[in-house]
């Protein structure tokens, strides 16, 4: 079978490799919605180290073409959406608290992490019964790829941001996942929410799910800025974009008590260092997380009702839509390039 992905860092292109096979509690999936993602650009770049031989893409909704043996609530022909993270539901770290780690640091991203990726004409999902969902009729496969990672990553910032009624919450970032946090931080109570980022289309659906003020980056200290609107800071500080400096910055613009959650990938060759000062010399009772992805079938599910219901629109992330599987290639070069007006693409296959 075909599949578009990397030969090894900065060479991208289609590869030829054998269908995958099926274990006996797991699904072979053929994509009919994919969408590129930030994370793949990442991965095609060395931001995660060696790869090789990879077919890339993690953001798909399909229809199933085999299931295991063992499978009970899946069957060939139904149309399910896949999280990004497809956990092992049989490791003890599944057990805990933090399902995106089942056997080792991020390690329940499989696609990309241990095997190959959805931009291909077949994928493999592990423990289909614990880790797909059926399209609700009411929701469109291109609204239900935007919740497997985009909606999921950004409400998991939130969640980890802590956010009570009426606070103040930046958001760094205002890509797909900071956008989302920005829905997410609307929907948890935020009063105030302070949008970083520049690009035209991102501010306008930044307003639109709920910032109240956008500060760009690029026109002065970021810091200051919030200081200055804020008097004493902000309750929390969500990165969802950026760089190194924007952990000390999250830091410095955040109030004692307060809370910095990160989603933001940073280069496996990049330090985070911030002053004492920043942490109050280690006594300003901040709190500081960074989380990945939460995935499996319960956790985007409920992304889905929220959509079902109207709570959230994730099309208005979608800004260039392409039809067809050779398309791909256009749409994920598309993201690696990331003109101003793009905010995410999706593929129609
Ligand atoms: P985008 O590149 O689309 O958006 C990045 C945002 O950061 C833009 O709003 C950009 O502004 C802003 N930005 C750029 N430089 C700075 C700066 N110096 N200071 C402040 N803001 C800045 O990214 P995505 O939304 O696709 O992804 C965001 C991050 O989340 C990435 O690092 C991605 O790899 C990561 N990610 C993490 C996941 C997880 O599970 N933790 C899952 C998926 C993605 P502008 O408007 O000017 O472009
Ligand atoms: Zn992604």
């Amino acid at each position: 079978m075909k599949g578009y992905g990397m030969f090894s860092i900065n060479n991208a292109g289609w590869i030829e490799k054998d269908r995958p096979v099926c274990g006996s509690l797991d699904a072979i999936v053929e994509p009919m919605v994919v969408a590129p993602c930030s994370s793949d650009t990442h991965v095609l770049h060395g931001g995660n180290g060696e790869k090789t031989n990879l077919i890339l893409g993690h953001e798909a909704v399909g229809k199933i073409a085999e299931v295991g043996n063992l499978v009970k609530d899946f069957k060939p022909g139904d149309v399910v959406v896949v999280p990004c993270c497809t956990p092992n539901w049989l490791s003890l770290n599944t057990q805990g608290e933090y399902t995106a780690h089942d056997e080792g640091l991020m390690a329940s991203f499989k696609f990309l992490g241990s095997k190959d990726g959805t931009f291909a004409e077949y994928f493999h999902v592990n423990q289909a019964d614990a880790n797909l969902v059926l399209l609700p009729e009411k929701v469109a496969p291109e609204a239900a790829v935007m919740t497997v990672d985009m909606m999921s990553t950004g409400f998991h910032g939130v969640e980890n941001a802590d956010i009570g009624f009426g606070d103040t919450v930046v958001v760094i970032g205002i890509g797909p996942v900071g956008l989302m946090a920005v829905a997410g931080a609307k929907l948890k109570g935020a009063g105030r929410i302070i949008a970083v980022g520049t690009r035209p289309n991102c501010v306008a659906v930044a307003k639109e799910y709920g910032a109240t003020d956008i500060i760009s980056y690029k026109e002065g200290d970021i810091v200051k800025q919030v200081l200055e609107m804020t008097k004493d800071g902000a309750d929390s500080a969500i990165i969802a974009g950026g760089n190194a400096e924007s952990f000390r910055q999250a830091v410095d613009m955040t109030k004692p008590g307060g809370c910095i959650s990160n989603v933001n990938f940073f280069d496996l060759s990049e330090t985070l260092a911030m002053p004492a000062f920043s942490w109050g010399l280690g006594m300003a009772d901040k709190t500081i997380r960074g989380g990945f992805c939460p995935g499996g079938a319960l956790r985007i599910s409920k992304m889905l009702q929220m959509i079902e219901n109207k709570r959230v629109d994730t099309t208005k992330l979608i800004t260039h839509t392409f039809n067809g599987f050779d398309k791909i290639e256009d749409a994920f070069k598309l993201m690696d390039e990331k003109p101003r007006d793009l905010i995410k693409p999706v593929v129609f296959i």
